[in-house]
């Protein structure tokens, strides 16, 4: 599995990771063994968050680590809700509890909220300095929301943003991206096949990305996981809950997609114009 830089930690993660929303409804044991058949395959940046199942899915992914902890890139989340200094304080004892675990790579903010960011990111530091945590980032923070973390944390602390990205949604590609480019912060896509939203071969964009899989005999998401991580700054995690679905997911990691068909993709799938904001979650 292809290693990358992740942004400013100096620690090289996997290109395609595990995403585990939703885990909680699915089969256990299918879902368990496919976090662990993944992490065979070397899908070995696992993403979590406490909001997940609330604490169930955090439960499932401390199953599917143990014995496996230390060859894991683990990342979890706290709620916004929750991310006062104090509060932020206590979230991390609960997930770390949860997952079976002394420490995680990476904490993430969920989402922007409520409590001044100030107080998140000093939790964030204190957490780091006592070895609870690896390095820490945000989540579904627009370039404004990243300027405050950099004026707050000072450069190089802060370590991913982890946004909404897939074929129809490429909003990042206007501002955020370029800016995580320019102060070394990884970008970790999410959703990357539009959670159940993925383009039919019956429609128009679906259709091309369609023509590109079969000219190299994989499968229209292995496409669409090479086309996303294009740049090297970008990682995606995929969720999957069947074994079938995880092998399927790190085949990807072998594919290389020429110019002309990344043109062909960028010009099917419209980014859009610049005037949205990001979406809500
Ligand atoms: P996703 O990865 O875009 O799509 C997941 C869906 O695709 C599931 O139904 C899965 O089925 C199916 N699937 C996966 N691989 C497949 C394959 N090779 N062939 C056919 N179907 C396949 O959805 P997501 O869960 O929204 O996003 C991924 C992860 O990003 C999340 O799990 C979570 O960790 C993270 N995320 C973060 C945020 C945030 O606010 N930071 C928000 C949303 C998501 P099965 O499960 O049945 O295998």
């Amino acid at each position: 599995m292809e290693q990358r830089v992740f942004g400013s930690t100096g620690v090289t993660v996997p290109v395609l990771g595990q995403g585990t929303w939703q885990m909680e409804d699915d089969d256990r044991a299918s879902a368990l063994r496919s976090l662990q058949v993944g992490l065979e395959l070397g899908l070995s940046h696992v993403d979590t968050a406490e909001l997940y199942g609330y604490g169930e899915v955090e439960e499932l992914v401390g199953e599917a680590l143990v014995g496996c902890r230390d060859a894991v890139f683990l990342v979890s989340k706290v709620m916004p809700n929750n991310a006062t200094y104090e509060g932020t304080l206590k979230a991390c004892e609960r997930s770390l509890k949860r997952l079976r675990t002394d420490r995680l790579d990476c904490y993430l903010l969920h989402w922007p909220g409520p409590h001044p960011l100030e107080e998140t990111v000093r939790a964030f530091e204190r957490l780091q300095e006592e070895g609870k945590i690896r390095s820490w980032g945000v989540s579904n923070f627009d370039v404004d929301e990243l300027e405050e973390v950099l004026a707050i944390a000072g450069p190089g602390r802060l370590a991913c943003n982890q946004v909404l990205y897939h074929l129809r949604e490429r909003y990042i590609e206007h501002r955020v991206l370029p800016w995580c480019e320019r102060h070394g912060v990884a970008v970790v896509g999410y959703s990357p096949f539009g959670s159940g939203d993925f383009p039919e071969p019956g429609s128009a964009d679906g259709r091309v990305l369609a023509e590109v899989a079969r000219a190299h005999g994989v499968t229209p998401r292995q496409v669409a996981l090479s086309f996303l991580t294009r740049r090297r700054s970008v990682f995606a995690i995929p969720k999957a809950s069947r074994e079938a679905h995880t092998r399927d997911n790190a085949a990807a990691e072998r594919l290389r997609l020429s110019e002309e068909e990344v043109a062909r993709l960028e010009e099917a799938f419209d980014s859009q114009g610049e005037q949205r904001s990001l979406p809500v979650v």
